[in-house]
């Protein structure tokens, strides 16, 4: 009955949501502090995991009418969390522009995340892991497509674009840390947030970030970069609605429709304003652990 008047592929992404929610509420639970090992072990399966899922469940709503359901989510998942590994190991790359202080190792992330997050979509979309690929910097979907015989296709991504024209308003465009890091960066001397004091922040796709004079510069560039990873992440939900007009429409194909970044809204839902309860989010958590490979606390 809930099925029938919900529709199923919605219910999927409600179960879908509603896993990393209940993940979110044990995390908070915990009290003490976690060693380092243990918060890794977390991370790559919270990386591991959202792979398998959104691939196993995007591959059985494309399934074919004569494929089995089984073997269709077996490789869906196996194809998803193989690019959800790639994704956890693009991201712990990024500690080289902490430790060696220099932003140029960005682009080892990007390129890796970009190969894990076209092999997620890819089995999302029940297709080869090598169907298609992409890159995406700032606003801008670079991808080439089996189907279209592997001519390159540059595509528009808005919300991404909103993100790019909101750090606009924050900083003055470096070119320096954009080319060095394949991601739009604004320099400004006082980033603004939340928490105040804050040295850095990411909009979407795109960074803002206080001068290279300030210490700690290169471990908070890191974690911002991580952010920007993390706009990748639940790519391949948009593959759970095949037959979405808006989605799917064939005379705004310039356009990558970047909702699935709304997955990424839903979990800063779950930040507490207070610093000292900011690890609590998977979101935080993940990229300071990645860009500082250091324990973080955890709160109520
Ligand atoms: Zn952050």
């Amino acid at each position: 009955m809930l099925l029938g008047s919900l529709g199923r592929t919605k219910f999927r992404l409600i179960c879908f949501l509603g896993c990393i929610l209940v993940c979110q509420a044990i995390e908070a639970q915990q009290h003490h502090i976690p060693t380092f090992e243990s918060q890794r072990n977390k991370v790559f399966a919270y990386n591991v995991g959202i792979g398998a899922a959104i691939g196993g469940i995007g591959a059985l709503i494309n399934k074919k009418p004569n494929e089995k359901w089984w073997k269709t989510l077996a490789k869906g998942a196996g194809v998803g969390a193989a690019g959800g590994f790639i994704n956890y190991q693009a991201k712990n790359a990024t500690f080289l522009i902490t430790k060696n202080e220099e932003v140029g190792y960005a682009w080892i992330s990007k390129l890796g995340h970009s190969v894990g997050a076209s092999m997620v979509e890819n089995a999302a979309m029940n297709r080869d892991f090598w169907a298609s690929w992409h890159i995406s910097m700032g606003p801008v979907r670079f991808q080439i497509d089996r189907q279209n015989k592997y001519r390159p296709e540059v595509k528009l991504l808005p919300i991404a674009l909103a993100g790019t024209i909101a750090a606009a308003t924050q900083g003055k465009f470096d070119l320096k840390y954009t080319f060095a890091s394949g991601t739009p960066v604004f320099v400004s001397d006082s980033v603004g947030g939340a928490n105040g004091g804050k040295l850095g922040r990411a909009f979407v796709n795109s960074i803002v970030i206080a001068p290279a004079t300030v210490e700690d510069f290169y471990g908070i560039f890191a974690h911002e970069y991580v952010h920007t990873l993390q706009y990748e992440s639940f790519l391949g939900i948009n593959h759970f609605y095949p037959k979405n007009k808006f989605l799917n429409n064939p005379k705004l194909n310039w356009i990558y429709w970047d909702t699935y970044f709304a997955v990424n809204g839903f979990l800063f839902l779950f930040i507490d304003d207070d610093i000292r309860c900011k690890y609590n989010s998977m979101i935080e958590r993940e990229a300071s652990h990645f860009a500082f490979r250091e324990a973080l606390p955890l709160c109520k």
